[in-house]
């Protein structure tokens, strides 16, 4: 059984192929930065000895539908891919990010599927969109395959009402679902799921802080190895601070801006998502050059840092008091994994909570899961790489099954 999953971010496609009889990855992918001048794909390939076993691409990727119709070339080429063509891919995983009020549980896609994730898009307009395109080629370019949609909004499924209501008037929940769905559920679930291999503890016994900080950032306060709360809302737009989106604000802001520069709700929606953040604080949204800018003297670039960091830690201290005694902090992510001054920077201070974090084992890219607290830090602190595509081929094989 050959697993092709398709994990459409903003601006992002990571895509890999698994042979599910053995579990073992036979490509994987990704596409960065879509829709900028340069985009770069990178893909690793396993099996096959006249294979390449690494590909590499600086192109345009205009779009989410270039991007697909070049990975789907490179996978199935002669030198470049794993399979000799599209024919030996048995299933299709996709990651949908708003599955909103009607699709809750992975399923197997359909007309109607599609027109309900096509509903659901201006609740998610960053990545429901690109979620959709990736079905779309996909539902083309392998007609007859079976494919699946996994969302974010499973895991979060398990919020009592008094986390995920909004203290708005009443009616507004019943009759239109207004109520906080949560993100990135799949990736929160794995890493829980790994924290509590890794802590030797049954996955419903760990209380856990689970950060995923990419692009977009989302954090989840896990009680027994359930999700009790989580930072996103009715929209990926709540929470923390984000690479393009504003995280909480105060709602006044709104009205504020339309009044005070007329401005109507699509420039709103857009400055919102797409110029807020630390893109709206510093002109940039890759962690990697905010970085280099803050230690080049750019005021802006190191304001950002510290307000990513500051909002972090506020959600940290929020959760800290729901969860129950704390075993872990759990970060995942691009930033989660691979920036080590924001590891360092969320965690300084917060000796006082039981959280030390170890310099020399924080220092570096996390490419495997590993412990970084200091010695008798009370409450854990892992780094853990997250699968989303390993978790969306096992849910994509439970719902054909
Ligand atoms: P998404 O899936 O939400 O688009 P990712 O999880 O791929 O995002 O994370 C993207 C973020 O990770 C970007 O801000 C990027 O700068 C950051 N990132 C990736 N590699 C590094 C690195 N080596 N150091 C710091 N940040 C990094």
């Amino acid at each position: 059984m050959k697993i092709f999953v398709i994990n459409s971010g903003s601006s992002s496609l990571k895509y890999q192929l698994l042979d599910m009889e053995n579990g073992s990855v036979m490509a994987t992918g990704l596409v960065e930065r879509i829709g900028e001048t340069v985009g770069k794909l990178s893909q690793k390939n396993w099996p096959g000895e006249s294979r390449q076993a690494e590909v590499e691409r600086e192109m345009p990727f205009p779009d989410h539908r270039a991007a697909m119709h070049t990975v789907v070339d490179l996978v199935t080429g002669t030198d470049t891919g794993v399979i000799a063509s599209a024919a030996e891919i048995d299933a299709i995983g996709h990651r949908v990010v708003q599955g909103g009020e009607t699709l809750f549980k992975s399923t197997l896609i359909d007309d109607d599927v599609v027109a309900k994730i096509r509903d659901n898009c201006h609740l998610s307009p960053l990545h429901n969109p690109a979620n959709l395109v990736g079905i779309e080629v996909a539902r083309e370019l392998f007609s007859g395959v079976p494919q699946v949609a996994v969302f974010d909004t499973e895991f979060h499924q398990t919020m009592p009402a008094e986390a995920f209501m909004y203290p708005i008037p009443y009616e507004l929940y019943e009759e239109l679902r207004i109520r906080r769905y949560g993100f990135h559920g799949t990736s929160h679930r794995y890493v829980a799921q790994q924290a509590a291999a890794m802590l030797g503890k049954a996955a419903d016994e760990v209380n856990l802080v689970t950060l995923h900080l990419g692009n977009g950032c989302s954090m989840a306060a896990v009680r027994k190895g359930k999700c009790i709360d989580t930072s996103m809302g009715l929209t990926p737009l709540a929470g923390v601070m984000m690479g393009t989106r504003s995280g909480d604000i105060d709602p006044a802001i709104i009205p504020f801006l339309m009044k005070e520069k007329g401005l109507d709700m699509g420039q709103i929606d857009d400055i919102l998502n797409k110029k807020s953040g630390l893109k709206g604080i510093c002109g940039m949204n890759d962690m990697r050059d905010i970085h280099a800018a803050a230690h080049d003297g750019d005021t802006k670039a190191a304001l950002a840092v510290d307000m990513f960091v500051y909002s972090i830690k506020k959600y940290i201290g929020a959760y800290y008091a729901v969860t129950g005694p704390l075993d872990a902090l759990v970060f995942t992510a691009g930033i989660g994994e691979n920036d080590d001054e924001v590891r360092a920077r969320v965690c300084a201070g917060l000796e006082h909570l039981g959280i030390s974090i170890d310099p020399q084992r924080n220092a570096g890219r996390k490419k495997t899961a590993i412990a970084v607290q200091a010695d008798g830090s009370k409450v854990a602190i892992l780094v853990i790489p997250t699968n989303e595509e390993l978790a969306i081929a096992k849910a994509t094989l439970s719902v054909l099954k």
